[in-house]
């Protein structure tokens, strides 16, 4: 069941996961609009869909924005940025808002970027070309500022529609911080699809990427409450695009150094009886520990 909102913009707000096909023929030309003017000179090429998970990382993004145009112009590489601006009041849920961008956009795009807001490529030779054989990690081991295991698949990933839909996109159940790129790994593994990455790369895990992320600042949320920890380490064979719900509240063109980019607002559901933990609200182990400076007198 979809219900669609008739704005001056029109716009469609959705339900659940089978109606967004009404919603994205409608988005075509929207999207289209917008989108010609950057790929003027590169048609023909496939065209790829940034995809940003967000919420408050408004400093990142204007870095983000006219660093990345300008690395993929000049890879020619046709594109469009998609800020999905989580809204709702749950935990930060990477993976579902990852689900969201691809059902938006992969009537009018051939290929995705799953792609942190804070890490910038630096390095020329990172390629963001269509991934033909497989799914391609621009973040790779050894080049991530941060994380170095081998089945790391975090941070900066490229998938074409096809691999994408193959393994139902991402898991909806990860709220807070962690583990949602690791149990996506166990998707791609499932299907046997190979994940490639960047070759001779003569940088290293410093100067490949700028990693624009100040861990004072931008706290991870790394609580765990009700049974997230156990059941966050299981693969999940259930959740993904054919079981999302969500709610695109709204959508603005934003331009930043006169560079269109698109921002959904996001309103994710949670059915708090199979994922209690997008709310740890109440919970004893997310209670703040108390602060010397606040205690009262006695
Ligand atoms: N993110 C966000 N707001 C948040 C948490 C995460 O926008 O409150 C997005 C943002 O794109 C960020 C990505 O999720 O780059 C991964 O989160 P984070 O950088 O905290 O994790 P890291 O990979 O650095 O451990
Ligand atoms: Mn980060």
């Amino acid at each position: 069941m979809c219900i669609i909102n008739i704005l001056p913009f029109s716009f469609g707000s959705c339900k659940c996961a089978d109606c967004t096909s009404t919603i994205s023929s409608r988005n075509d030309a929207i999207i289209s609009k917008y989108y010609d003017s950057v790929v003027e000179n590169t048609s023909g090429k496939k065209k790829l869909a940034i995809i940003v998970p967000f919420r408050d990382r408004f400093d990142e993004l204007l870095k983000f924005v006219p660093h990345m145009t300008k690395f993929l112009n000049n890879q020619q590489i046709p594109h469009h940025i998609f800020i999905i601006n989580q809204i709702d009041r749950f935990r930060f849920n990477r993976a579902s808002l990852i689900n969201v961008g691809f059902l938006y956009t992969k009537e009018n795009f051939d290929y995705i970027a799953m792609h942190d807001v804070d890490l910038l490529p630096l390095n020329e030779n990172l390629k963001y070309d269509y991934p033909i054989d497989g799914p391609f990690h621009i973040a790779a081991p050894g080049l991530h500022p941060k994380y170095n295991y081998p089945t790391f698949i975090g941070g900066i990933l490229l998938l074409k529609n096809e691999h994408f839909e193959m393994v139902n996109g991402m898991s909806n159940k990860y709220w807070g911080w962690g583990l949602e790129d690791d149990e996506f790994y166990v998707r791609l593994k499932d299907v046997k699809l190979k994940v490639y990455r960047p070759q001779n790369i003569l940088t290293g895990s410093s100067d490949t990427f700028n990693h624009i992320h100040d861990r004072a600042h931008r706290r991870r949320d790394t609580t765990k409450c009700f049974n997230q920890k156990e059941e966050t380490r299981k693969r999940d064979t259930k959740t993904g695009l054919n079981t999302i719900k969500y709610e695109i509240k709204n959508r603005n063109e934003l331009s930043i150094d006169g560079i269109k980019v698109t921002i959904l607002n996001v309103d994710l559901k949670c059915d708090k009886n199979s994922t209690p933990w997008c709310d740890c609200s109440n919970q004893e182990s997310s209670k703040p520990m108390p602060r010397k400076g606040l205690r009262k007198k006695k």
